[in-house]
């Protein structure tokens, strides 16, 4: 498959604006007719060797800058067609004008978000789920999801994906033979059990991947962690605590309603997203009571919860009894009024600080524990659940179906519901969505 006779693109790759260095690709078949108008290169021009010259307007021959220039001739090239890339100096005017330079190429234009990386995927330069751990190395803000987002980018998930299709379309042949030997006695039976077996195998295997807590999706999007507990316990005093140490924050915003504020941290390299709720009771107050409701449905999707309450006074530890399901952790705040506080709580002082590194390292722990990386490779998108899902049901299907040609047409479903994850199959549909998280110049 190749993207041949498209259209030549062209696009700033790095980010916009001031910049010691900017880089600019071209890709295409007129790439080549790109480098020559600019740089004036004739004849053959050394492949992926970096040189020094003048880049100059093809209208008037005007320098525009004196730039290092890169030819891949295609295939070997990010896009798998002919490319080339200006590293120029990372100025406004230095890009716009190269920029403008590219438009006189003919046949030439500007081009759309993911239009680059979507080349690459059509051409088998990238399978999507190599695309779309490109979008997310792009977007790691934290240790944790780098190390995620290469993993993919190395293959390691389209290796589990692509074995799983080809071992599926071996079950659908020998389960197709079966129904073409159904006059000869033996080789049905013995088909039709190897293949049960091995789907088996595949169910199990599939039902692992699914069961994973959503390791990879949470890594990618931020491990919620609510801090929950009635009013004035210091809920929002620990929140800016926390928040206040520089070296955690990775970024803040109000959260979308006026009572839930969201601080994303970086935990020991995972990235956490602290969500501090409206006080936590019954109130007879409309606007107080739709807080509270949203308090508690956000402490349901919550990955981690911390459950707070005031270690100074007597009433100490309140029930937490409806929300201690999933995983939380007991936190008695204002340990600074009392020398010891009330309940088993861990002792922390929002207001001084003290037990703050202790509970953040507590934190750390479990978040580690939940959603480290291991061995195995895990799913980082509903898109890759949905499907694996689709497909462990289609062979739980074919198990129970009336006829040899049904469980045959189920395990047909299976093996493109797994090859869409890769985009071996029908993917029109899924490419937009795909490649419209990308911006311009990827
Ligand atoms: P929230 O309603 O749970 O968010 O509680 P706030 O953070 O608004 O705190 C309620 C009150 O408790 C405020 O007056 C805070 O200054 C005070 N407070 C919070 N944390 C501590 C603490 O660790 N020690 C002391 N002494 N006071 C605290």
């Amino acid at each position: 498959m190749t993207a041949g006779g498209s259209a030549t693109i062209y696009a700033l790759s790095s980010p916009p604006g001031r910049g010691g260095v900017a880089v600019v690709r071209v890709s295409g078949d007129a790439a080549r007719e790109a480098l020559r108008r600019l740089t004036g290169m004739e004849g053959a021009v050394p492949a992926r060797t970096a040189r020094l010259c003048y880049l100059r307007d093809p209208h008037d021959g005007a320098p525009i800058d004196r730039a290092m220039v890169l030819w891949f001739p295609a295939p070997r090239s990010f896009t798998g067609e002919d490319l080339v890339e200006f590293h120029v100096h990372g100025g406004l005017a230095v890009v716009a004008g190269v920029l403008t330079a590219l438009s006189r190429v003919p046949t030439a234009r500007l081009a759309e978000p993911g239009e680059f990386s979507r080349r690459a995927f059509l051409n088998g330069k990238l399978d999507l789920t190599g695309a779309e751990a490109i979008a997310d190395l792009v977007d790691a803000e934290t240790e944790a999801q780098r190390r995620q987002a290469l993993r993919q980018m190395d293959g390691a998930l389209r290796a589990v994906y692509e074995e799983w299709r080809s071992r599926l379309l071996r079950a659908l042949a020998q389960c197709e033979a079966s129904i073409d030997f159904v006059d000869e006695d033996d080789v049905p039976d013995d088909l039709a059990a190897q293949a049960g077996v091995e789907l088996g195998a595949i169910e199990e295997e599939m039902r692992r991947h699914l069961a994973d807590g959503r390791r990879g999706e949470r890594l990618r999007d931020g491990i919620s962690v609510v801090l929950l507990g009635p009013p004035n316990v210091g809920k929002s005093s620990l929140l800016n605590q926390i928040a206040g140490r520089d070296a955690a924050i990775v970024s803040s915003r109000a959260g979308t309603t006026r009572d839930l504020i969201e601080v994303h941290v970086d935990l020991g390299g995972y990235p956490v997203v602290l969500v501090d709720t409206a006080g936590l009771r019954d109130s007879v107050d409309e606007v107080e009571q739709e807080g509270v409701r949203r308090a508690r449905a956000r402490a349901e999707q919550a990955d981690i919860r911390l459950l707070i309450y005031d270690g100074s006074t007597a009433e100490g530890r309140p029930d937490f009894a409806d929300l201690e399901e999933g995983v939380s952790l007991l936190v008695a705040n204002k340990s600074d009024l009392v020398e010891a506080p009330i309940g088993d709580g861990l002792a922390v002082s929002a207001k001084t600080g003290a037990g703050i590194e202790a509970l953040l390292d507590r934190l750390e722990g479990v978040v580690e524990e939940r959603y480290g990386l291991g061995e195995a490779p895990v799913l980082t998108r509903a898109r890759h659940r949905e499907a694996v899902g689709e497909a462990l049901a289609a062979i739980e299907r074919s198990h129970a179906a009336p006829s040899p040609e049904l469980a045959a047409e189920d395990l047909r479903l299976a093996t493109r519901a797994i090859g869409r994850i890769t985009g071996r199959v029908d993917v029109e549909d899924v490419l937009d969505v795909i490649f419209a998280e990308f911006c311009i110049g990827k």
